[in-house]
């Protein structure tokens, strides 16, 4: 199970923290829309609300007025073929204890089948990563370890990716795996002088659109505990380095634009990468324009710097999901044609530059080439604001193995021919990392195969397949 998903706790006494956290969810809904969920305790018992679907869909006034009380847990999920299914929703919720627990996951472990074996369970397909953490604290918890000794137990075990928020009677606890693989960050809700409680999100945005305050990222390897009266951090496992590896593309894709991450906020990196593409590989053009909407911020640093004029090509239907993150492929490909329209105006007989965010199948560029020639482009240019995107990842981002990874297989003039595109570049390895402005400080395996922690599979070199 490999996903891209969000996650928020909430704790504010006497406020109705259901209603915030499907706000906060709302604002995650990138992060995945194939299922929805929450989990609240009232100070008697958890409730658990999920569902497939969006986060509109799945909860009502009804549903939230339900979820009572003044601790909140959520999740929004992607989920990858064949676990679209309801079980596979989270928060995930185990009874264990004096009154259970109940966790939602943002990232992939990569040693279930070690973790499974080691503890007699029969890892099957219809359980996720999450379920079997799930069991794996409940039998702490049943041994007579807190919860948060069974966190320290459980998770020192596990290899990955974990983003995790976990709920038990009066207490959430956020933790980040020692890599910091997927984001993680805290706020304040209230004032400094009036405050009215903390809030755990996948990323900022979501604190901002609760009227919560940023107050910084949960380190690698750090837990958060929260209860009604204070907030405590523990360094619940070892870094695993001196420097973090925050998954690069958050920058160049996943996370919202307006979201800030290790202080450097999504859109100015993103127009950054287009400036420093424009120096790196020039063309004469009529009209710059962005793959919507990751694409658009890195097409209007390539306009700047180049002094082609930036314009709008391509019409998004803002009610479409995310193709990158769309589970089934002929889902995707009739995803990209509702998605996307050209503007013909704007490109017959023009000598385009279209700037996308990443190749990964190439089936979605070169339908986006096709529609722009069907419109009356003259040249189409396509430049990319991340290296040949060449590994899989293991680390909670779904992508196809190697056999189905373009760059994987072919040289870049190949992948051009495939494509249909008259020229294509890609921005270099070095000045990704020089838009980004972060010391080493980020996860590159899927563009360089030096994946910093262990993969489940034995990988071959650089430009094999298997
Ligand atoms: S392998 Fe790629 S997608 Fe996965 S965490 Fe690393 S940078 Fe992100």
């Amino acid at each position: 199970m490999k996903e891209a998903c969000g996650v928020v706790a909430i704790v504010a006494p006497g406020r109705d923290v259901a209603h915030i956290c499907y706000d906060a969810l709302y604002a995650l809904q990138h992060r995945g829309q194939e299922s929805a969920g929450m989990a609240t305790f009232d100070d008697h018992q958890i409730t658990v609300v999920k569902d497939n679907g969006l986060v509109s869909h799945v909860f009502t006034d009804t549903t939230l007025r339900a979820l009572a009380g003044s601790i909140v847990i959520g999740h929004t999920r992607y989920s990858t073929s064949g676990s679209a299914n309801w079980t596979a929703a989270q928060p995930v919720y185990r009874s264990a204890g004096s009154s259970g627990f109940a966790i939602a996951h943002n990232g992939n472990l990569t040693n279930t089948t070690a973790l499974a074996d080691d503890a007699g369970i029969q890892f099957t397909s219809m359980l996720s990563d999450s379920d079997l953490m799930a069991e794996l604290l409940a039998r702490e918890v049943e041994a007579g370890h807190t919860l948060a000794e069974s966190l320290g137990i459980v998770l020192a075990r596990c290899e990955g990716a974990f983003s995790m928020v976990i709920l038990e009677a009066g207490e959430v606890h956020a933790v980040r795996d020692p890599y910091g693989f997927r984001p993680l960050c805290l706020g304040r809700l209230g004032t400094e002088d009036r405050p009215e409680g903390w809030i755990v999100a996948s990323e900022s945005p979501a604190l901002d659109v609760v009227g919560a305050s940023f107050v910084r990222e949960i380190r690698p390897g750090e837990m958060v505990s929260i209860t009604k009266g204070a907030m405590t951090s523990t360094q619940l496992l070892e870094p695993a380095g001196e420097k973090q590896k925050l998954c690069i593309f958050e920058f160049v894709y996943f996370a919202r634009p307006d979201s800030y991450l290790m202080g450097h906020q999504v859109h100015t990196t993103r127009r950054r990468m287009g400036e420093l593409l424009a120096g790196q590989s020039p063309v004469e053009a009529d009209i710059v324009m962005g793959v919507p909407d990751s694409g658009v911020p890195a097409a209007e640093g390539y306009a700047k710097a180049s002094g082609i004029p930036f314009g709008y090509g391509l019409v998004k239907n803002r009610y479409i999901g995310r193709t990158f993150i769309s589970p089934d492929q002929n889902k995707r490909a009739a995803t990209v044609r509702r998605k996307l329209n050209p503007l013909r105006e704007n490109i017959e007989g023009e000598r385009l530059v279209v700037v996308d965010d990443s190749i990964v199948r190439g089936t979605t560029t070169r339908a986006i080439v096709k529609m722009l020639r069907d419109a009356g482009a003259r040249e189409v240019h396509l430049r990319i604001s991340s290296p040949p995107f060449m590994w899989p990842c293991y680390y909670g981002i779904d992508t196809p193995t190697r056999d189905d990874l373009l760059a994987a297989n072919h040289t870049v003039a190949e992948m051009n021919e495939f494509i249909g595109s008259d020229s294509l570049e890609f921005i270099s390895l070095a000045n990704l990392r020089n838009a980004i402005q972060l010391d080493g400080e980020c996860c590159d395996a899927c563009l360089t195969g030096a994946y910093p922690a262990p993969t489940p599979v034995v990988l071959g070199t650089a430009g094999s397949r298997w």
